[in-house]
């Protein structure tokens, strides 16, 4: 008899303390610390020899593929903000205990040049590029439509929006058949919180141009999908993503899910491993939920 975990218990279920950090927020001050499968993920080989840049890399769901892509054999630049140094640099320490390349190029994806010179310099220092993990993302929840400030709508729109327009272009000269873009979507691109207008349009602003870069791709060879998370237990959070008194109950009580709990960004890994490599050769243009039973259709 194998011992089959509960994924209503599989992690925790606690209460979670409230916490504020500026954004972005360092995971390694959170408490508890999320589970990027930094102990538990193991691999097998499935992505031996590929090049993956992840933005969002240091932390959170970016960080879990990360991890998870070296583990599985690839070499691995990962983007963040200067700031988030310290959560990176654990990062690199998991990728080279691998015996894989870590490669860390700090940034604001917000500025346009910036985006350019990140594909030139994680194509350049990894000897190529065939994996586009796009996980970064700005979340901000303000309650009233008149007090949300022109920068926040701006900052959130060319973080998550049109910084996947300059990676992916920039990347396009370099990307191989077979090579894979995955962005990072969300449950609130399906059924949007009322606190989160500017963030949930972004994330149905990126599942249209998952399934639209998708098709226009797919003559290449090259592969886009999404992946459209419910409420993981991340620093995007904690950092203004929800007001304070959502916290304690986040992903049991506000917002609710079916499996009763939060997330763990480990949770997302295989999923990004998946869209990553070969054994999904025959999707393209699809989102992937993993939201605890949070409906999406
Ligand atoms: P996270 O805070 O750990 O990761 C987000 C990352 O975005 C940060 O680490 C930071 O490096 C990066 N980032 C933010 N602004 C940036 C900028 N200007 N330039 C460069 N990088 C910047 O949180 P996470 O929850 O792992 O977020 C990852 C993705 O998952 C985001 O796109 C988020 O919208 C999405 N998502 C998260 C949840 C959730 O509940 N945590 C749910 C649905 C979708
Ligand atoms: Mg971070």
């Amino acid at each position: 008899m194998t011992n089959l975990p509960n994924p209503r218990t599989q992690y925790t279920t606690d209460d979670f303390p409230k916490q504020f950090q500026e954004p972005p927020g360092l995971q390694n001050q959170m408490d508890p610390l999320p589970d990027c499968g930094e102990t538990s993920y193991v691999g097998s080989g499935k992505l031996a020899g590929r090049k993956a840049l992840v933005t969002g890399g240091d932390s959170g769901i970016g960080r879990a593929a990360a991890i998870a892509y070296a583990r599985e054999g690839a070499d691995v630049a990962i983007n963040y903000l200067p700031v988030e140094q310290p959560d990176a640099e654990e990062v690199k320490k998991l990728i080279e205990a691998e015996g894989r390349k870590a490669v860390l190029i700090p940034g604001d994806l917000s500025n346009e040049a910036f985006c350019q010179k990140l594909v030139e310099q994680a194509n350049a220092e990894l000897g190529g590029l065939d994996i586009l993990a796009l996980v970064a993302g700005k979340q901000q929840a303000v309650e009233d439509i008149l007090d949300l400030p022109t920068e926040q709508l701006e900052k959130t729109f060319q973080i998550n929006v049109y910084s996947m327009f300059w990676t992916v272009k920039a990347a396009l000269p370099h990307l191989p058949a077979g090579a894979s873009i995955i962005t990072t979507s969300s449950v609130e691109g399906f059924d949007p919180s009322p606190m989160l207008v500017d963030y949930a349009a972004t994330k149905f602003a990126i599942i249209g141009f998952t399934k639209s870069l998708s098709k226009q791709l797919a003559e290449k060879g090259i592969r886009v999908n999404s992946i459209a998370p419910g409420p993981i237990w991340t620093a995007l959070q904690i950092s203004g993503g929800q007001p304070q008194e959502n916290i304690p109950e986040f992903g049991k009580g506000t917002p609710e899910t079916p499996l009763g709990r939060a997330g763990q960004p480990v949770e997302l890994s295989s999923v990004y491993v998946f869209l990553a490599s070969p054994e999904s050769s025959y999707v393209t243009g699809q989102i992937y939920s993993i939201t605890g039973g949070m409906p999406t259709a």
